[in-house]
């Protein structure tokens, strides 16, 4: 089909450190000794994973017992297209596997030689350590079909014990192609010549920004182009004080929310030219756009907004717009 937007691929990506707790850091910490745990609940069944009460009732559960290595396939799905992190690089399929002396099935991933023929409810299966392991789930890289060596090496490791996992990383990895649409590419390419342009819905008149196409209060198109100025008012403000691998700054810095003049909805936001600390509400700032040659269609045109020198605004100005 033709069109005129814009396509772009986007990764939305961050990482960030959680705390394990007693359970999971226990189990954990058993998966880098190459042992699969569970728990007992009072009433005698064993839930592997682990969890930290027994759902049935919310009562303690007892201590570790050890499940497994091998299991059962309960159901699973088949994977034809791997993605970079998925844990096998071929064809595999996700499945939950209830572990040997264990009541409940823990999801995974079993390779079975990248043919889902091989693949069944029923199918014994048994763990593939990595080589490398460091407390993670991922350290149990995958279930194959049940062979009586990996049985066997599991179990004369089954002693060591290097002790629960307290804190891990948690990565979130998504990747997109973003279609930017037709009012949004209108938007991207207004920036690139300095312009910043909404959409007016025809009935209640509000200038959405970026422009959306359609009014989502009114239900009609807002398709009327609408330039808006490159200054406006802080309506709230962030400082971010925390240093994370994406800033574009070292803390503390302020992200704002700026309604620009003409615009009834505030766009998101780098101010400079002020320390975080006098950062406020109703502040006034005008655009600081990058050079001439670095401008493209993106909101990236606009380098961050500084302070204009401009009274600030009164609360009952931008209030209709937090
Ligand atoms: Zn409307």
């Amino acid at each position: 089909m033709q069109h005129d937007g814009f396509e772009a691929p986007y990764r939305l990506e961050y990482t960030y450190r959680r705390s394990t707790g007693p359970v999971i850091g226990r189990f954990l910490g058993a998966l880098r000794d190459r042992r699969l745990e569970g728990v007992k609940t009072s009433a005698g069944r064993v839930l592997s994973p682990p969890g930290e009460y027994d759902p049935e009732t919310g009562e303690d559960v007892g201590a570790p017992i050890d499940v497994g290595p091998g299991g059962v396939v309960t159901t699973w799905t088949w994977i034809a297209e791997p993605k970079p992190l998925h844990p096998v690089a071929r064809p595999f399929a996700w499945a939950l596997v209830r572990l040997d002396g264990a009541d409940t099935a823990m999801l995974h991933a079993v390779d079975v030689g990248g043919d889902s023929g091989n693949i069944r409810t029923g199918l014994r299966v048994s763990p593939r350590w990595r080589a490398v392991r460091t407390g993670s789930i991922r350290d149990l890289e995958c279930f194959v079909p049940e062979d009586l060596s990996a049985r066997t090496e599991v179990r004369t490791l089954a002693t060591e014990s290097s002790g629960p996992v307290a804190m891990m990383p948690s990565s979130v990895q998504l990747d997109y192609t973003i279609t930017a649409g037709r009012h949004l590419s209108t938007y991207l390419r207004a920036l690139a010549t300095k312009r910043i342009v909404g959409g007016r819905c025809p009935s209640c008149t509000k200038v959405y920004l970026p422009p959306r196409g359609a009014c989502p209060t009114c239900g009609v198109p807002a398709d009327a182009e609408t330039e808006v100025a490159d200054r406006g008012t802080v309506t709230t403000f962030c400082i971010i004080r925390i240093p994370f691998d994406a800033a574009p700054f070292p803390p503390p810095y302020a992200s704002v929310a700026v309604l620009l003049d003409g615009a009834d909805m505030p766009i998101f936001h780098l101010v400079r030219g002020v320390e975080p600390e006098e950062v406020r509400m109703g502040m006034r700032v005008r655009a600081v756009w990058v050079p001439d040659a670095e401008l493209g269609p993106t909101l990236a045109s606009i380098r961050w907004f500084e302070p204009s020198g401009e009274p600030d605004a009164s609360y009952e100005s931008i209030e209709g717009h937090l």
